[in-house]
């Protein structure tokens, strides 16, 4: 038994340092702050929060990178913040197993309350070719990939003397067109067409930027007044949008969409093909894909004492 039950403490362990983690986080410290009775600790892999939808302006650029990041812990002074990897989650016992990324040690966190802020991940398993020569942009690591690889794309195309592959050099494809891709394709658009003016070979007609998208309407996230404006925009910018389009497979230097049409290109990023967080999934949790059902207080349907936030949440 804990110390913290010990003491008759109610423990309060949140999953996650995103959005939903950090901002439960700092409403409980709020609500709880003259309460010596609740114990609140928080778990991220990372000892930062990172504000994603500037993600893609900081692989552009036109962000500075660490402008985005925010150490957690001066985020939410008075709470316990473990920068652990989260590995499992026992629902009868009530216990949470993480480790330590440096010593590899596995600590159990006993819960009286657990908030599940563990966001979702991408699994592109059923789109063959994708996971392999598409890149995601979930983290920061893809974020400075993207950009170095955009940057040496240009680099290549420089210098190249056959025009078909100076074309595929030059034809950046980003599939699926909710914040993230929409966000991606407009940051990327304006990077190749600020730094073209350093390559004398290159002119703004030399690059091809294309959105796929598998519905009629780009930011399903949004309203349609602000998504028609969207998409008016990143035409008007020169992205070539394309509508109930997916994309259904990669090779080294193509994208294949769902028309069979195949696309030559060496950068396609994929902003689909979100699922379940591989914690959560081997729980037996009310779930709408990969959403945990939840009630109008975030409570998980049916399960007294277990929360979920953010993109956890249905
Ligand atoms: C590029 C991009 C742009 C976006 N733009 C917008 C926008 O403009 N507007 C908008 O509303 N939404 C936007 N979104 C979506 C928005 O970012 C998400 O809805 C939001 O981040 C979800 O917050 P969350 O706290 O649920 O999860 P996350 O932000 O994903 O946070 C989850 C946290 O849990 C940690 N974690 C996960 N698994 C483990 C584990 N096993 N152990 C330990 N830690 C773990 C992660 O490292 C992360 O810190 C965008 C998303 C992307 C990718």
């Amino acid at each position: 038994m804990s110390a913290a039950h010990l003491a008759n403490k109610q423990r309060v362990v949140i999953l996650g340092g995103g959005f939903g983690g950090v901002a439960t986080a700092q409403r409980l410290r709020h609500h709880f702050k003259r309460d010596a009775s609740v114990e609140i600790t928080l778990v991220n892999r990372e000892n930062f929060f990172m504000f994603v939808p500037l993600l893609a302006s900081a692989a552009s650029g036109s962000i500075e990178t660490l402008h985005i990041l925010n150490p957690i812990r001066r985020m939410i002074p008075g709470i316990h913040f473990r920068a652990e990897e989260v590995l499992g989650i026992d629902l009868n016992r009530r216990m949470v197993v993480s480790t330590s990324p440096v010593t590899g040690r596995e600590a159990l966190l006993p819960y009286d309350h657990l908030v599940l802020g563990l966001g979702n991940t991408i699994n592109l398993g059923a789109l063959p070719g994708v996971s392999q020569h598409g890149k995601t942009m979930k983290s920061l690591g893809d974020a400075l990939h993207l950009r170095n690889h955009v940057i040496s794309m240009l680099e290549a195309a420089d210098v190249e003397t056959d025009p078909r592959i100076r074309q595929e050099l030059l034809t950046l494809v980003v599939a699926g067109a909710g914040y993230s891709g929409v966000e991606t394709v407009g940051e990327l658009n304006d990077l190749v067409h600020a730094i073209a003016r350093n390559y004398p070979s290159l002119t703004r007609e030399s690059f091809k930027v294309i959105l796929l998208h598998s519905r009629e309407r780009i930011l399903p996230e949004m309203g349609p007044g602000l998504a028609e404006f969207a998409l008016k925009e990143l035409r008007r910018r020169g992205v070539e949008v394309r509508l109930k389009t997916r994309i259904a497979a990669a090779t080294p230097h193509e994208a294949i969409l769902s028309t069979g049409e195949r696309i030559p290109t060496r950068t396609l990023v994929v902003t689909v093909g979100s699922a379940v967080n591989p914690v959560l999934a081997p729980l037996s949790l009310p779930r709408e894909k990969d959403r945990v059902l939840t009630d109008a207080f975030m409570s998980v349907l049916g399960m007294p004492g277990l929360w979920a936030v953010g993109d956890n949440a249905a």
